[in-house]
């Protein structure tokens, strides 16, 4: 999703930028055809200037040198002899560059280096023009000698005996001058002409097939354009100018700039389609330089999202997958939940979550180890994945715990498909062929109203707590009662403290009695909670709280102390004294000082060992037969006597009973229960019991109501009786009233 909106935003930035320098290379496109055209323009200007200054200078400097060529000329000698003039011409024409050199005569005769002679060659009102101006230059003309167009350059010398001194004249090709004008050119663009004022070509280059450049026909070098008729004009005045026309489609400059000497004109075309063709070389390589450098950049964007997106994935992959189950977090639950939900919702479809938890799963770490600790997670995970249906979530919420959102057309449909999921996914079995005893519970909030999430949560948990307290329950519904039970738990968890300080736990003494007499052989000292508000609350309404948060502990402790010191002071004054048996959490055992500080506590109360009796439920037992019998041992080993607490209550197994050397086995009032009006439970009940007694241990048969279950029971060897029908639970000064009634009526 990410990616996409990145190589989109990439993907509209790069367009964006591709619109902008195209938008750019049109402006500059633009701007640069108009400095070109600027630059062309001074360009030109400056080319006829500069072609009209060298062409005068360069005049100027065969002027020179035809007046240096005459000097000797003055001396009358060298003009009477022929012979010895021609050679004089031909020696400097080798010196000068010019065609032929020559000399003519105030009477119109030219002799020429080449030794011809012919008259007039310089018309006599051009020998004028020449003897009035001090010099002079032909028009275009084809030599007398080779028919090549040439020009002619003549000075006249000085007058000798106030007459005329003829001219020295010298022949130039064109071809030689055009050669002075390429170098004038335009990088060979443009035209570039020496005329006169009427238009007619002197030189041109390159050279030109017509004569004239403002009649010039199918080459015409102007339009008939205002601009052209105003430079011709100016030319016909001796000004100088520049003018910018079109012809054939083709914009063109024409720049023109009077020479020094007759009435010539330097003159300079140039086409701006070179300018617009320089203009257009420049974009372009400015557009090429610009694409390249947005593809660079594309590129590097591309590559930097590349990276983004990657490490985005990666941010993505740590807050919002689990990495143990390589699933989705809770974080990843969130923020599915609502669109899930929603989608039911939209279905009318009632929708639950679910917490699903590994019970003990600490123990699965310490005893087979966290790497298959893992395993068991993973394999968990994937049973409880593998049974979502569509539209369902699941995540690994933290250690051991799991979420569920799940569909829930029925209530008890739902609790079924969960049952049947933890029963599931609790099934694990090592690579050896060992089966891990795993079970899962589960709290199922159905979601009913429109809470925020941790609400929903707070609920699921409330139903899992629920389901946790009954031993063998797998799931249970979030609802009033069990909202209202946690509550309680919690009330209760908040004030215990305080309530043991304050002294509102009490010991209550229910007597053991014989079956026949009823006398009190022993007692049990069972805690009672005198709660200032709530009255007497009996011990199974807080006694499973306190073995969870090991509070428990320091009642067990509080309630030893108050049967010792009971058991001190019916010794110290002189009253009946019984047995007592006292209940011991199995946190205790894992207490490795156990057994020693109830010896040493027993001792300081200076009680003697064998009226303590330790009473530990069958559940304990179970767990661990080694620790247990260690625990016998220990404590018989200082005296006391043990009972087995609630036998028959739950997975009763006479073979770790045979293990175990118990004093005494306490028949679970559920037993009786059973065995009421069903003769079957009857006979394995009496068997039990029979077997026991040949273990040697003695049997108390708790919850003795009635007279038929005493028969029953005396009657199948049952050693003692507790229950009602003998005596409640009593506070002690009814206790002890009681046996000292018993001993009075003996
Ligand atoms: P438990 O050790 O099996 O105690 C016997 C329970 O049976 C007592 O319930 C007693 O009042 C009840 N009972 C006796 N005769 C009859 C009868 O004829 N009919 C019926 N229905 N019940 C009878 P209580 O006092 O409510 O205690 C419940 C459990 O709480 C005890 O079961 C024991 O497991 C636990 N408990 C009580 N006091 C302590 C204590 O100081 N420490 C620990 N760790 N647990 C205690
Ligand atoms: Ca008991
Ligand atoms: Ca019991």
């Amino acid at each position: 999703m990410y990616k996409i909106t990145g190589f989109k935003r990439a993907f509209v930035l790069i367009v964006a930028a591709a619109v902008l320098v195209a938008a750019g290379s049109v402006l500059y496109w633009r701007q640069v055809t108009d400095r070109l055209s600027q630059d062309a323009r001074g360009i030109i200007v400056s080319a006829s200037r500069e072609l009209a200054d060298n062409f005068s200078r360069l005049l100027g400097a065969e002027f020179q040198l035809l007046s240096a060529v005459g000097v000797p000329l003055q001396e009358q000698a060298l003009l009477d002899n022929q012979e010895a003039l021609v050679k004089y011409l031909e020696q400097q024409n080798k010196n000068n560059a010019f065609t032929l050199t020559g000399y003519q005569g105030p009477d119109g005769r030219a002799v020429f280096s080449n030794g011809g002679v012919l008259p007039d060659f310089i018309s006599p009102e051009n020998a004028e023009y020449a003897y009035k101006h001090g010099h002079y230059i032909s028009s275009r003309r084809k030599g007398p000698f080779t028919g090549k167009d040439i020009l002619v350059f003549a000075v006249p010398l000085p007058q000798r005996d106030g007459e005329r001194g003829g001219l020295v004249f010298a022949t130039q090709t064109i071809e030689f001058y055009a050669t002075t004008l390429s170098a004038n050119a335009t990088h060979g663009q443009g035209l570039t002409f020496i005329i006169n004022r009427a238009g007619d070509i002197i030189i041109a280059y390159p050279r030109a097939a017509y004569n004239n450049v403002f009649e010039a026909g199918e080459h015409s070098v102007f339009d008939r354009g205002k601009s052209s008729l105003r430079m011709q004009q100016e030319i016909t005045r001796g000004e100088s100018g520049w003018t910018g026309y079109t012809l054939h489609g083709d914009h063109r400059f024409a720049s023109y700039y009077p020479l020094r000497y007759n009435d010539w004109y330097a003159m300079s075309v140039l086409p701006t389609k070179s300018v617009a063709e320089q203009a257009q070389r420049l974009v372009l390589m400015s557009l090429v330089l610009c694409l390249s450098i947005i593809v660079v950049l594309g590129v590097l964007l591309v590559f930097i999202l590349r990276m983004q997106s990657q490490s985005s994935r990666a941010l993505f992959r740590m807050g919002f997958v689990d990495p143990l189950t390589e699933t989705d977090n809770l974080n990843a639950f969130r923020f599915k939940f609502p669109r899930a939900s929603a989608a039911f919702k939209e279905k009318g479809v009632p929708y639950a979550l679910v917490v699903v938890n590994v019970n003990r799963f600490k123990a699965v770490n310490d005893i087979y180890g966290f790497e298959q600790g893992d395993q068991v997670l993973k394999q968990v995970a994937a049973a409880l994945r593998g049974a979502l249906q569509e539209g369902e979530l699941f995540c690994r919420s933290s250690a051991d715990v799991f979420l569920l959102l799940l569909q829930c057309p029925d209530r008890t449909e739902l609790g079924r498909r969960v049952d049947a999921l933890a029963e599931r996914a609790g099934r694990y079995c090592l690579s050896g062929g060992e089966c891990l005893p795993l079970s899962l519970t589960c709290g199922i909030y159905l979601v009913d109203e429109d809470v925020p999430f941790y609400i929903m949560m707070d609920r699921a948990n409330l139903a899992w707590a629920s389901a946790k307290q009954h031993a063998g329950q797998v799931c249970a519904f979030y609802d009033e009662q069990s909202r209202r039970q946690i509550v309680t738990e919690k009330r209760i968890e908040s004030s215990m403290d305080q309530a043991l300080r304050d002294g509102e736990f009490k010991i209550y003494l229910q007597p053991k009695c014989d079956f026949k007499t009823g006398l009190t052989r022993s007692a049990e000292a069972l805690v009672r909670w005198q709660h200032p508000v709530q009255g007497l609350i009996p011990p199974d309404q807080f006694i499973p709280i306190f073995e969870k948060n090991g509070f428990v502990l320091k009642l067990d402790k509080f309630m030893l102390e108050e049967t010792l010191r009971l058991l001190k002071t019916w010794k110290e004054q002189g009253k009946p004294v019984v047995p007592v048996g006292v209940n011991f959490s199995r946190l205790h055992l894992e207490d490795p000082h156990f057994i020693d500080v109830l010896a040493r506590t027993a001792d300081e109360y200076g009680v003697e060992h064998h009226l303590l009796e330790v009473e530990l439920t069958e559940s304990v037992v179970f767990g661990n037969v080694d620790l247990m019998k260690k625990v016998i041992d220990g404590l018989h080993a200082k005296g006391f006597s043990v009972a087995m607490d609630d036998f028959g209550s739950g997975y009763s197994s006479l073979n770790v009973l045979k293990n175990l050397d118990f004093d005494c086995v306490k028949l679970d009032k559920e037993f009786l229960v059973r065995g009421e009006g069903n003769p079957r439970m009857r006979q394995i009940i009496s068997g039990l019991v029979r077997m026991i007694k040949s273990l040697g241990s003695g049997v108390v048969a708790e919850g003795v109501e009635t007279a038929e279950q005493a028969e029953f029971l005396s009657g199948i060897g049952c050693d003692l009786a507790q229950g009602y029908l003998f005596s409640r639970p009593l506070p002690p000064q009814e206790f002890e009233k009681r046996l000292l009634e018993e001993r009075d009526k003996k």
